[in-house]
């Protein structure tokens, strides 16, 4: 069975590539019909933020990508938060040292950094491995008695790896094939910590192997972990599970991977929902599914030109084989782009009721139909609902100020003469329909021997105050008889 998990830190809230690598991880499992299990790696303790992990469950839900298992949500291989589960690991540390696959280290961070410090004073690197390992303080130097002792006297250790000598390994990336890697640059790496928590490597494997999961689908800065994670399993005799290590998410312009300054910089959102100083996708007005179809399309690609995808068409289309392997640089314009394309999508009724609040908010009401009309008429050009009163505000409230560039190129000697004789046709005009309007203003500029651009652009001005907005009879129908008539007496007053 597939058993996929989204495995975050709660060290701050989720950022657009969390967010991404969760909704890889779900579209997979939900294709494979698998489990989506999110779990909690808080063994870090120092580096724990409060209101962190709600967050990414509120992410998570808001995104439409519930998780099967995760806190909150048991399933048969809880607990799903690592400081519910510390009991656990160090008996797999013990393990692997009763293979001699790992080993007890008494250096304190003093020698350590003395190390370093005197190799660096070479031009070299201190590697804590087959290299250095006896020249330091560990069960692979010291006798057993000695270890026992330190042990006994209750000096503090921490657990290393024991990371083999002389070896090619090889291994297996989905979207990247095959990695060769040579085991003389891995370091011993810390599985367990003095603190007696384990670490994020010891933690990972020990739980991904518990869970049953049978894909790990997570970001490319885990790769160069990908060689100890395999090793680990080796050492413990379990399966491996199937990797997949997602392009990073590049910048918008230049190099380097996206980041929270980007986001800042540039006026648009990094985090799903927002986080103190910062506005989410939520908060800035995106709809979920629209963010869910721009994710979905950064690292992937359908093979066709298919763009606008809802969850469930993300989800029979999905495949790591179409992940790509380059970075995928990250678009706002595009975003928006796809904002745009779902709100289209939208009902007129659902459209109306979120810009009733809106409108509310400005102290207008309206009845609903008539709002349904107006977003009916605006939405094309809107990339978000908070669009929707700059475009439409005309329909609600009378031009008080007219576009002035437009005024003086509008705006002649006889206008204000012309706009009167239009008030007299609209006054005989019983149904005040948008096509009969248009009829009958029309046939009265044919009969005065008038030119349209004397008469339409003059009427638009000082019907919407501005050259802007739809078709000019079917605003007018919208607002009424009265409501035009009152525009147009005012501006020539
Ligand atoms: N806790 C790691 C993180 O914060 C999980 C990495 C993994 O998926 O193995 O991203």
């Amino acid at each position: 069975k597939v058993r996929v998990r989204f495995a975050p830190s709660p060290t701050g809230p989720l950022h657009i590539g969390g967010l991404r690598t969760a909704l890889f991880n779900y579209l997979f499992a939900k294709k494979n019909n698998g489990d989506f299990i999110l779990r909690i790696e808080d063994t870090d303790q120092n580096r724990f933020v409060e209101g962190a992990e709600q967050y990414i469950i509120d992410s998570l839900n808001w995104s439409g990508i519930p998780f099967d298992e995760g806190p909150g949500k048991e399933g048969a291989f809880g607990p799903y938060r690592q400081s519910e589960r510390k009991h656990l690991y160090k008996q797999y540390a013990l393990d692997l040292i009763a293979k001699n696959k790992a080993y007890y280290a008494f250096d304190t961070p003093e020698t350590l950094d003395h190390h370093r410090k005197d190799h660096e004073a070479k031009g070299k690197t201190f590697i804590y491995n087959w290299h250095n390992r006896l020249k330091l303080t560990n069960s692979l130097s010291l006798s057993p008695e000695e270890v026992k002792s330190k042990i006994d006297n209750g000096e503090d250790y921490v657990i290393r790896f024991k990371s083999p000598e002389n070896q090619q390994l090889i291994l297996n990336d989905s979207i990247r094939g095959e990695i060769k890697i040579d085991t003389n640059i891995l370091d011993d790496k810390v599985l367990f910590k003095s603190d007696g928590m384990p670490t994020y490597h010891l933690a990972n494997i020990v739980d991904d192997h518990l869970m049953e999961i049978s894909h790990v689908i997570r970001g490319e800065e885990w790769l160069p972990s990908l060689a100890l994670h395999q090793l680990l399993y080796d050492a413990f005799g379990w399966k491996a599970p199937e990797f997949a290590h997602l392009p990073l998410i590049m910048k918008p312009v230049g190099k380097g991977k996206l980041s929270k300054r980007d986001g800042e910089k540039g006026g648009f959102p990094v985090f799903p929902l927002s986080w103190n100083q910062s506005v989410g996708y939520k908060e800035a007005g995106f709809f979920p599914e629209a963010v869910i179809n721009f994710l979905a399309l950064l690292g992937w690609n359908p093979g066709t030109e298919q763009e606008i995808f809802s969850l469930q068409e993300l989800v029979s289309a999905f495949s790591l084989e179409r992940v790509n392997k380059s970075g995928a640089r990250f678009d706002p314009e595009k975003n928006n782009w796809y904002n745009q394309q779902w709100l289209q999508k939208k009902s007129d009724d659902e459209l109306a009721q979120l810009f009733t609040v809106d409108l509310e908010s400005k102290g207008i009401s309206a009845n609903s139909s008539y709002i349904k009309q107006v977003v009916y008429s605006i939405k094309e050009r809107a990339v978000f609902v908070k669009d929707f009163w700059e475009l439409s505000d005309y329909f609600f409230t009378a031009p008080t100020t007219y576009n002035e560039k437009a005024i003086k190129k509008q705006w002649k000697e006889d206008t204000p003469d012309i706009m009167k004789g239009v008030i007299d046709i609209l006054k005989d005009i019983n149904d005040f329909e948008s096509a009969i309007v248009e009829e009958k203003v029309k046939a009265w500029i044919g009969q005065k021997e008038l030119s349209f651009g004397k008469v339409m652009p003059p009427l638009r001005l000082v019907i919407v105050g501005d050259m802007k907005g739809p078709h000019l009879f079917d605003i007018m129908a919208l607002i009424g008889k009265e409501e035009s008539v009152k525009r147009i007496s005012t501006a020539i007053e």
